[in-house]
């Protein structure tokens, strides 16, 4: 075969970063029985009302081509979302509906900058980051948040790694994988450094149904920071609609019609049936979003009761998101050989936090996504088998 780029061939995930969560589904497939903690998908379906608008609009003939980047009334009730929870003004023309928040993420890597340019991100973090960035021809460049800080990034480290290539910076609050919320003091920070250094601020947002401390804050909130910053979000999370693949991306007007360009040659936008029924999720409001995070909530708060009970195992303090990590390094393993192990011993997969980024090495990620009794249950064989753990270490 002829070769392939080594933009595409750089896409491919290196390393095992997903070697528990592969065993754990091997083990499935031959027919144990396992836990799986891995993978941060919402536990239940979408909701029958979303589905029924869904089927109407495609038996009512919405199966043809749909306006590129959202219909008007879509991108109207997206606009009246982000208004009513950040505060800023935001109408249509700031919005351009996308294929999920990681197509999102994808056009504004494409938007800000051109190949060879660098795009600092906090390390640990979404697995996605770094090959989006390569498939947009950019650089991506982790800056080591560290376990003593939450993993909320320290403006001092952001503005250490900028260099005259340096054109963009991710962050992510609610954060996916360590649960972090970025107060005002980070999300200055990171105003201050993108400001300094004429940045655009990627924010990825799709966990803003998910805070359980304090509220959401958005850098593009920021005095100054709505034209520089874009912001990737998603029905995915907050309303379980993760295979209909719908997000946005919020940003100046100018950025939104590149954006709409994007898609003409690419996705050709989501299909007029899910659009009809992310317009119907909107319309059932906050209410409905916060009756779907609750059972996160409520299973965050039970297992931090658990975890407050010993000692061997501490927690970064989860202010939001689907998961929780944990610090493991008082068992003097790795997160890669202590996720290893738990699956050999107890059939629970956990997610290393190696795989998110050197920064989270000693730490494995819950996702919360098992039913109340079954997390619970998995939590409290995960720390007594790290209490043996640290025990052997002790001579
Ligand atoms: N960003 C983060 C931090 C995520 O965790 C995810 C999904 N796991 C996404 C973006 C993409 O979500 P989607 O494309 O389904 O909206």
């Amino acid at each position: 075969m002829t070769s392939l780029s080594a933009r595409i061939r750089s896409l491919a995930q290196t390393g095992d970063g997903w070697a528990v969560y592969y065993r754990a589904r091997a083990l499935r497939e031959a027919g144990a029985q396992v836990i799986d903690l891995t993978v941060g998908e919402p536990d239940r379906g979408t909701d029958p009302a979303i589905l029924d608008a869904l089927v109407s609009a495609a038996r009512n003939g919405q199966t043809g081509h749909a306006p590129l980047t959202g219909t008007d009334a879509l991108r109207d009730a997206i606009a009246a979302r982000v208004a009513a929870r950040t505060g800023v003004a935001t109408t249509r023309a700031n919005v351009a509906v996308t294929m999920g928040g990681q197509f999102a993420l994808f056009v504004a890597c494409m938007a800000v900058a051109d190949p060879g340019a660098a795009l600092l991100y906090p390390d640990p973090a979404y697995t996605s980051y770094a090959a989006t960035a390569r498939a947009a021809g950019l650089v991506p460049v982790p800056v080591p948040a560290r376990p003593e800080d939450g993993f909320a990034p320290r403006a001092a480290d952001l503005a250490a790694a900028v260099t005259p290539a340096t054109r963009a910076l991710l962050v992510n609050s609610p954060n996916n994988p360590t649960g972090a919320v970025y107060d005002a003091d980070t999300l200055a920070g990171v105003a201050e450094v993108a400001t300094a250094n004429d940045l655009w601020v990627i924010s990825d947002e799709v966990y803003d149904s998910q805070v359980w401390t304090g509220d959401h804050l958005s850098p593009r909130a920021l005095p100054g920071m709505a034209e520089r910053t874009l912001v990737a979000g998603s029905l995915s999370k907050s309303h379980a609609m993760t295979g209909s693949r719908l997000g946005w991306l919020i940003g100046p007007e100018a950025a939104i019609a590149a954006a709409a360009d994007l898609c003409n040659t690419t996705t050709y936008g989501p299909a007029g049936y899910i659009q009809s029924a992310a317009l119907h999720a909107l319309s059932l409001g906050p209410a409905f979003e916060a009756r779907l995070a609750a059972p996160f909530r409520r299973r965050r708060d039970a297992c931090l009761d658990r975890l407050a009970a010993q000692r061997i195992v501490s927690v970064i303090p989860s202010g939001g998101a689907m998961y929780l990590m944990l610090d493991i390094r008082a068992t003097g393993q790795s997160g890669t050989a202590f996720a290893h192990a738990l699956l050999d011993a107890h059939r629970i997969a956990v997610m290393p936090g190696e795989s998110f980024g050197p920064a989270a090495a000693g730490h494995v990620r819950l996702a919360l996504t098992r039913p109340d009794a079954e997390l619970l249950a998995a939590l409290d064989t995960l720390l007594t088998f790290a209490q043996h753990l640290s025990q052997e270490m002790t001579p």
